[in-house]
């Protein structure tokens, strides 16, 4: 579960959490055309504080690849998991085909875990007992994780009335574009391209 918001302990500043959906593409079509669903995966994250961009962001939770194969066995043998992705709401068949392409996108992924906000390595996670995290001007507080349950909801689904403006990534981290909107008929999603922001060079 991850939280909506951190809110300081002492001074009550409250900083939002960014949208946890983030997806790998896997396909081949260049981002700017309509991609498939099916090439999409759920990146797993955490929520992390990125020391370049001063602000939260989710970070890629790339464990080990051990961690992977468990999955991948214990989903095998008809279980649920929650890493690499939860499961719970898939038919097995659907599950077993998430962990195995997240099993095999584990084993060729060559780059240390990013944070998705500008790819950069430069952070720390939040979902730790005390983060070891200040924010400016306040020496006492610590930032503590709020969560808000969202309410159930029952309409269209995102892309549909309005872009989703979900981001895409390729399998080593690297922000390719985002999703907007969404063609239920095909099963496609237009997509707009994306970049991280560059530092300026000298
Ligand atoms: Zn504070
Ligand atoms: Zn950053």
């Amino acid at each position: 579960m991850i939280p909506s918001r951190y809110t300081c302990s002492s001074c009550n500043e409250s900083l939002a959490v960014p949208d946890a959906e983030n997806y790998y593409y896997t396909g081949n079509i260049s981002i700017g055309m309509p991609v498939d669903n099916d090439d999409l995966y759920l990146i797993p994250v955490r929520p992390a504080w990125c020391k370049d961009c001063a602000s939260l962001c989710m970070a890629e939770n790339i464990r080990s690849i051990r961690d992977f194969e468990n999955a991948y066995e214990a989903v095998r043998s008809g279980k649920t998991v929650e890493y690499p992705r939860e499961t719970e709401n898939l038919d097995n068949e659907a599950a077993l085909h998430e962990v195995k392409t997240l099993l095999q996108w584990r084993m060729s992924r060559r780059r240390a875990a990013r944070a998705l906000c500008c790819g950069g390595e430069n952070y720390q996670f939040m979902d730790v007992s005390l983060p070891l995290f200040k924010h400016a001007e306040c020496d006492f507080g610590y930032m503590e994780a709020r969560y808000l349950w969202p309410g159930s909801y029952n309409g269209p689904g995102p892309g549909v009335n309005s872009p989703a403006n979900i981001r895409l990534y390729d399998p080593e981290g690297e922000l390719i574009g985002q999703l907007t909107w969404y063609k239920r008929e095909e099963n496609k999603w237009d997509t707009e391209k994306l970049s991280y922001p560059r530092a300026v060079e000298e």
